[in-house]
Parts: C-alpha cells; structure tokens; sequence
C-alpha cells in the first residue's frame, strides 16, 4: 500500500516510519519498474524551491523518507499528521539486514575507492548471508557510465544504493534509473562512509536530541555553507503557517 504523502513547502513526503519503509521498499521490488528512494531534508527542500528539475523528479520518487529532523518538525507543525524521522543512514542498514531473508540482490555505487570495498566488507561481516551481487566507487566519468549501467543490469541487482552525495545522487538517478532493471534505487549520501567506519555518526545524546545535524556541522564547517538553508527553511515554514 502506498503511504500518505504530504507537502511541505510544496515537496513531497511520505507519512512512514522505519517499519512502513521497510514494507513500502517489499512492495517496490514486486513492482515492474525502477523506483527511487530519496531522503528528504531542510536542504533538499530549499533547493527545490528554486530547482524544477529537482522538484519534478521527487514528485517521481516512489518514497520519500522524512530523514531529517528538521523535515519532521515542519510537517507536525504544519499539518496534523504525527510522523518520525527515518533516516537514510539506518534505513539503508535495515534494507540489507531484510535482504538477507528476501533474498534481495544489492549493488553498492558511490563514495571513495577504499571506502566503498570497507562498506562491502563490514556488510558483509555483518549480515552473513548477504548478497552483494556489485560494486563500484563513486567516482567514474560520464564517458564511462553506459559501461557502469551495464554491469548494474548484469548483476541482476534487485536494490541500487547510490552514494554520491546530493544534489549529485538524486542527478545521477533521474538520469540512469529509467535504463536501470534494478527496481530500487536508494539515494544514501555519506552512508558508505559511515559503514566503513570513516565517518561517524553523532553520539547518541545529539542523536537523542535531534541535533545529528548540529554535530555534523561542528565536526566539519565545511557543512556550514549547506546549512544556510536552514534559517531559510525555518523562515519559510513559520511563513507558510502564518498565511495558513
Ligand atoms: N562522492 C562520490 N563521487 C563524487 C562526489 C562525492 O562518490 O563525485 C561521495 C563521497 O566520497 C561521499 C559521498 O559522496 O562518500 C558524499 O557524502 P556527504 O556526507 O557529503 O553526502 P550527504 O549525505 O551530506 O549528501
């Protein structure tokens, strides 16, 4: 079944927790095509504002996940509807550990050389039995991405995650997923980083107060220029309640 989708600020998302996702990603690999996986943030959502590229092809998506804090809040404030965060970087986890049961085939694409073979071999430690059928590092030409979708389509994988960062990855999606065979394609940014071990994810007090952002941006100020957007977005949201 299809979740609720709502608004914010004219993008959409989906109503779903971790466990709706889950069961929503079940459904679109019995499906007939590719369909995308994308994380839905503040940022993503002041980008599209001015982006109709961007904004046309998440109204494509076939989930959105409310992976940002800030995302969550703008939809309880604005509307009545009570969801959660499920971020990318645990959803992305919990797909793998379900494909070991399903039988899910997985494809990893993006994120540096080394960190990319890291994150197929902690996976592969840690969900015995997984069946990681490809992967490739994240930084391959133009010239040498038919080869790419090829050896995609040739592993048969049943899941694409693509860690390319964004807007890159969501580009990268609008512009291959239609000649891909696979029937999902996740969109995890630094995840691959994360798995591997080279990039941490907050402490879980941060993550308890719903300040995963805060720390990441404390730990690397070259973060600070995205966050702009974040006064942006709240400004916008206060905004949108105040004309109703
Ligand atoms: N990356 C890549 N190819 C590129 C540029 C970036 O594979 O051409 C990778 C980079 O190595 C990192 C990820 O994309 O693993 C971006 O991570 P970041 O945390 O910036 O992504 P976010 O989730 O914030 O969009």
């Amino acid at each position: 079944m299809k979740p609720k989708r709502v608004h914010l600020l004219g993008v959409p998302l989906d109503c779903v927790n971790m466990k709706q996702s889950l069961e929503r990603v079940d459904d679109m690999i019995c499906g007939q095509c590719p369909q995308a996986v994308i994380a839905i943030n503040p940022e993503k959502i002041i980008k599209a504002q001015s982006d109709a590229k961007l904004l046309h092809w998440l109204h494509q998506a076939g989930l959105l996940i409310p992976d940002g804090i800030g995302a969550v809040v703008g939809v309880r404030f604005l509307t009545a509807e009570a969801i959660e965060r499920v971020p990318g970087s645990e959803l992305m986890p919990a797909i793998c550990e379900r494909s070991v049961a399903k039988g899910y085939k997985l494809f990893l694409f993006g994120a540096r050389p080394e960190v990319n073979q890291k994150a197929v071999e902690v996976l592969t430690r840690r969900y015995p039995g997984i069946r990681i059928v490809g992967n490739q590092h994240g930084f391959v030409k133009d010239s040498e991405m038919p080869a790419l979708v090829e050896r995609i389509n040739a592993s048969e994988a049943d899941v694409l995650f693509v860690a390319l960062g964004s807007p890159r990855q969501e580009l990268w999606m609008e512009q291959y997923l239609p000649q891909l065979n696979v029937k999902v394609c996740q969109g995890v940014g630094g995840t691959f980083d994360v798995i591997a071990g080279n990039v941490q994810r907050a402490p879980l007090v941060f993550r308890r107060l719903h300040l995963e952002w805060f720390y990441r941006l404390i730990t690397n100020p070259k973060r600070l220029v995205r966050q702009t957007a974040l006064p942006k977005f709240a400004l916008s949201v206060l905004r949108q309640k105040m004309l109703g």
